[in-house]
């Protein structure tokens, strides 16, 4: 789900269009059409065409070309093709002239046809047997059923097609299955205590922070506050604290490229890209933990700007409450 909301901060930012990620199921490729269409954006979308060969097919399903889905049942029916006397060549320029017809068939705007040492006679074989193949594009959905195990999906599976329904798919299971964080819901109560206008705390910190900027009492202040953010979130002083952006994760210290309007495509199965079956990624945790209340959507709640690096080892309280930071711009205190 967050990469759908980070696909609309992408055209929020100014994308003119938009290149689906590599893959082989023809539901999950509806599905950004879809989705697109759905939520009334008016922006080219271009299908993602990769000329499969057996090496890259596996490196795929090994996961070691983060972002890119090849199931177990594609690499061994990839495999079976290189028994053939052209070594499966034929096979692949098949399937991706399938996939451009499908693609054409659903209503894209153009593909972008991809892979290593293919020739252009290949690209022009592709698209002469794509055009030629469009008319029956519906038949040919049967050869990319290619559904991950538990994989995501945004819509209710249409049985009839093979595609997706226009109904989104009830995702009550989602929050019965999140976790209850009590640290979450900790940072929670004095988040709301201390950085909501109107509450009690607001006003004391917001006085503190006024009479010791600049003063000698400033340090002992933001050592404190170092202090306590190491032990809870692992804090890295960044001093433009984006905690409340992630539902209490740090994007410093829990994400390895430190992204502030993730994830990035590379997350596997809810796994960090960098550390995969070992870390979760940030944004799969914060979704849970926002799921649970209901709250998701904050994570669709517009671009997050890049860390202030001017502000980095300094007080993230002080330069929320003097106006400083992302975080009491988007909320107009000063
Ligand atoms: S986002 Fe910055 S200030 Fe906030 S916890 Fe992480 S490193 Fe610390």
């Amino acid at each position: 789900m967050a990469q759908y909301y980070k696909l609309k901060k992408k055209i929020a930012a100014g994308a003119q269009f938009i290149v689906t990620q590599l893959g082989y199921d023809a539901r999950k490729i509806h599905e950004a059409f879809l989705f697109l269409k759905q939520s009334g954006f008016n922006v080219p979308i271009v299908g993602n065409i990769y000329i499969l060969p057996y090496g890259a097919a596996r490196m795929m399903n090994n996961n070691e070309l983060p972002g890119s889905v090849v199931t177990d049942k594609l690499l061994a029916e990839i495999n079976q093709e290189r028994n053939n006397p052209d070594k499966g060549v034929k096979a692949r320029i098949m399937r991706a002239a399938r996939m451009y017809a499908i693609m054409k068939g659903i209503g894209f705007n153009g593909v972008h046809i991809g892979g290593h040492n293919i020739k252009y006679e290949q690209v022009e074989e592709i698209i002469r047997q794509g055009e030629a193949l469009a008319p029956q594009w519906t038949e040919l959905i049967k050869y990319f059923d290619y559904q991950m195990e538990n994989g995501f999906y945004y819509f209710e599976h249409d049985p009839k097609t093979g595609l997706n329904k226009e109904t989104q798919l009830n995702r009550q299971s989602a929050k019965a299955a999140a976790k209850l964080e009590i640290s979450y819901s900790i940072s929670r109560f004095f988040h709301m205590l201390m950085f909501d206008p109107g509450k009690k705390l607001y006003g004391v910190m917001k006085t503190i922070s006024r009479k010791i900027a600049g003063s000698i009492l400033e340090n002992i202040f933001h050592k404190l506050e170092h202090l306590t953010k190491v032990l809870i979130f692992d804090c890295k002083d960044c001093g433009d604290c984006a905690l409340i952006d992630i539902a209490y994760l740090c994007p410093m210290s829990q994400c390895p490229k430190n992204q502030r309007n993730g994830p990035c495509g590379g997350s596997y199965q809810g796994w960090c890209e960098v550390y995969p079956f070992k870390i979760q990624c940030i944004y799969v945790r914060a979704y849970a933990r926002l799921k649970k209340h209901g709250e998701e959507a904050q994570l669709d709640n517009g671009i997050v700007p890049p860390c202030n690096w001017d502000l980095n080892q300094t007080s993230s309280w002080i330069n929320f409450y003097l106006g400083k930071d992302h975080a009491s711009k988007r909320q107009g205190s000063s």
